[in-house]
């Protein structure tokens, strides 16, 4: 069973999305920040956008705009490789 995210965890993780957007305006990063603040406010924070399956605590805490669990990442490096 995966460990979610605490409260303060949670925060923490926004404001660092936050402050990617605020210093890097317009770059993919910040791109990639602010669809995760959006999946925050719209309470789909911490799931794959294409399995729906839970991203672990500590895959979030090292990647905090990770969209895609360990399993569709992988498929899409594949893809990408090819
Ligand atoms: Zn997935």
């Amino acid at each position: 069973m995966s460990e979610s995210l605490s409260a303060q965890q949670l925060l923490r993780i926004r404001s660092k999305l936050e402050t990617v957007v605020a210093e890097q305006p317009d770059s993919r990063a910040a791109e990639s920040a602010s669809a995760a603040l959006q999946r925050m406010r719209s309470g789909e924070y911490g799931y794959c956008i294409e399995c729906g399956d839970e991203i672990s605590a500590a895959r979030l805490a090292a990647k905090p705009d990770v969209a895609l669990c360990v399993d569709c990442q992988a498929l899409k490096d594949e893809e990408e490789d090819a």
